[in-house]
């Protein structure tokens, strides 16, 4: 089969691989589609590399057909379409205990641990049948919104960590894929008005298109001026950073109102060291919080969702390449052209 092998920081390519091998309780998957991340950009570029092995085969949002079950797995037949939560909890540490299993101490994940979704199959562990992340797909969902399923699920997690309820205010970072995604979970979750702020004149369009109320070019208007404009002087409610760049962290503290809350929710690259004033967070009585992955349940709810048409994911695909093309693939991905970039293999 076709695979994306990763050796070693900026060195991947579209080898031929030998298909992988299932045991009796695994399952095989022929990988439908399967996105491309930023976290995926920053492994390739090797400013990732914690959990990374060398050489390995990345990506973690995926989805497909079983096409090989294992003879004692039960609860699954050949033909079954599916979407994989890739990151799997241990469920006995004390993070899974108390109700933060997507960052369990000893969390494995399929494109980290296990081979991932930039091949034409994958093999899914036992572990993963096992605690259920393996989550079957309604005939109407297709395998572009089953893999979409997987950032979606993280930024439902984004959302409950920033608390967004009815009536919030709400500054969305970046208008990635992810700061539409937020978006849009933003609006279904009650906020009263949302201000995104994103350079990329496509990204700024899309954001409109998805309801943004406030849309705003940093690089040409004053953010913190629209901001205060549209709070009454206060400052938003919740702030969601939709982009990892540490530079903008100290003036996004600034643009929430006196116990405000921001989700730094973008990984950032390195250790994203960076320098605040810490007498904003402590005056202003600011909640500062991150995001890592999602529960599984957060995974159920985002292909519910889907499956709903209460959210939009299919209208986050750009451009979708075929396996042998990765490197095109990664290149528009990078390039900041594409929103969502996918590998049909
Ligand atoms: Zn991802
Ligand atoms: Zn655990």
């Amino acid at each position: 089969m076709k695979a994306v092998v990763l050796y070693g920081a900026n060195d991947f390519k579209t080898v031929e691989v030998d298909k992988p091998v299932i045991n009796k309780d695994e399952v095989l998957l022929k990988v439908k589609a399967s996105a491309i991340c930023g976290t995926d950009l920053r492994i390739l570029e090797g400013k990732k590399t914690k959990d990374v092995r060398y050489p390995s085969t990345i990506g973690h949002e995926m989805s497909g057909v079983l096409e090989e079950i294992g003879a004692d797995v039960k609860e699954f037949a050949v033909g079954d379409r599916v979407s994989i939560a890739p990151v799997i909890p241990c469920h006995g540490c004390y993070y899974c205990l108390s109700g933060r299993e997507n960052a369990c101490q000893n969390r494995v994940a399929i494109g980290y641990q296990f081979d991932g979704g930039f091949a034409e199959y994958v093999r899914i562990p036992a572990i993963a049948i096992k605690y259920g992340h393996v989550v079957k797909l309604a005939d109407h969902v297709s395998f572009e919104e089953g893999a979409l399923a997987e950032p979606l699920s993280c930024c439902i997690n984004g959302i409950k960590k920033a608390g967004i309820t009815l009536n919030d205010r709400v500054l969305i970072v970046g208008a990635g894929p992810i700061g539409l995604m937020h978006l849009q979970l933003a609006k279904s979750a009650g906020a009263s008005k949302i201000i995104v702020s994103e350079p990329i004149d496509s990204r700024r369009a899309m954001a409109k298109k998805f309801g943004a109320d406030i849309i705003v070019n940093p690089a040409t208007e004053d953010l913190k001026d629209i901001v205060m404009q549209h709070t009454d002087g206060y400052g938003v409610d919740k702030i969601i950073m939709a982009i990892g760049v540490p530079a903008i962290v100290n003036d996004t503290l600034k643009l929430a109102r006196k116990g405000g809350t921001i989700n730094l929710f973008a990984g950032f690259a390195g250790t994203g060291e960076c320098t605040i004033e810490a007498n904003v967070i402590h005056y202003n009585e600011i909640n500062v919080n991150g995001t890592t992955a999602f529960t599984r349940l957060d995974y159920l709810s985002a292909v519910s969702l889907i499956a709903a048409g209460k959210v939009n994911v299919k209208d986050l695909v750009s451009h979708v390449y075929k396996i042998d093309d990765f490197t095109k693939a990664y290149e528009t991905c990078k390039s900041g052209e594409g929103v969502k970039v996918l590998i049909e293999p």
